[in-house]
């Protein structure tokens, strides 16, 4: 049996080599083969330096080395279409994420040929008050609005099946929102709790603006309950107009030029509102139908001791 691991790589040259070092000698002890695909995100740093050293020296490795930096979603994307494995895992390269924890990961799904996938879960991250409230209302939204389940601190440390690897290929969407394809994909997963550690070295590529673009992207890809609401509150303004339009003859109100002034701009800002909803589903469907490539590989480099 063959393991595939996938190793997203963005600005990370203090750790790609500690990285490779303390997965060879935690797999020492793992009974198949396994080949380690990193993904060099347009790294403004070291990084492809670091990787060229591995290759050279290590097996079985291959570099996928990006024209510029893409996003992870991509460099997933690249490692998942790159990998031969009859299992496939993804796991990050500064070290958060233990290769020890990936190795028990990937001997539970050996063992256990009912399960297809095992995702490596949070019960609560060192981060803070803020972030945590805004990611639980998040979840608590999406879960609502969306058709697929997505589980609370399930991350994309995962290792799974080819056959999961081959369905998660399958959806070729431009906007990749990985927790919610594997979420769409189904599949028998075991919930694996585990706590990262701390970065080894640089720090995280996400900022709160970023998180919460990545968040939006989410929804947007996995609902559309906010098309439905521009629909129901059009619906519900028509009512209440009618409602009051009554209730103002009867009791012959007259109404006031500040009310009416409140009127009209509240309602206009409502659809402008909902016109920025629907423009930003336009803007995800005119990627989608635009189909640029999700990121562009420059080379890709294999190591001399490469066993297909
Ligand atoms: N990463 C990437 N491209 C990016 C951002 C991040 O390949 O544009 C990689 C990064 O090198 C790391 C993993 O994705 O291996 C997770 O990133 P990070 O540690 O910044 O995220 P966090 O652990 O803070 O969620
Ligand atoms: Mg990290």
């Amino acid at each position: 049996m063959k393991l595939s691991v996938i190793v997203p790589s963005y600005n990370e040259e203090d750790n790609v080599s500690l990285f490779y070092d303390e997965f060879v000698k935690t797999f020492k002890s793992y009974k198949g083969e396994y080949e380690l695909i990193f993904v060099n995100d347009g790294s403004k740093d070291n990084t492809l330096y670091e990787l060229k050293k591995i290759v050279d020296k290590g097996k079985n490795i291959k570099v996928v080395n990006f024209s510029r930096n893409f996003g992870k979603e991509a460099a997933m994307l690249a490692g998942l279409k790159e990998s031969s494995g009859d299992f496939v895992s993804l796991i990050d390269a500064d070290l958060q994420q233990r290769p020890e924890v990936l190795l028990d990961m990937v001997n539970l799904l050996e063992d256990h040929l009912e399960y297809d996938c095992v995702c490596a879960y949070q019960d609560s991250r060192n981060e803070g008050k803020v972030l945590t409230f805004f990611k639980n209302c998040f979840y608590k939204l999406i879960n609502k609005i969306s058709d697929v389940n997505f589980v609370r601190g399930a991350s994309d440390f995962r290792a799974f099946r080819k056959s999961v690897r081959d369905a998660l290929l399958e959806l070729s969407e431009v906007n990749r929102f990985t927790k919610g394809i594997f979420s769409f994909v189904g599949f028998n997963t075991f919930y694996f709790s585990y706590q990262a550690e701390e970065r080894t070295n640089g720090t995280s590529k996400w900022s709160f603006k970023s998180l919460f673009k990545y968040a939006i992207n989410g929804i947007l890809s996995f609902s559309m309950v906010p098309l439905k609401i521009a629909t129901i509150l059009g619906g519900m303004t028509i009512i209440g107009s009618f409602i009051y339009l009554i209730v103002a003859l009867l009791l012959k109100v007259a109404i006031s030029t500040l009310m009416l002034f409140f009127l009209i701009s509240f309602f206009a800002g409502v659809q402008l509102l909902m016109i920025g909803v629907i423009s930003e589903y336009v803007r995800l469907m005119c990627d989608e139908v635009r189909k640029r490539p999700v990121y562009i590989a420059k080379e890709v480099l294999v190591s001399k001791k490469y066993k297909k």
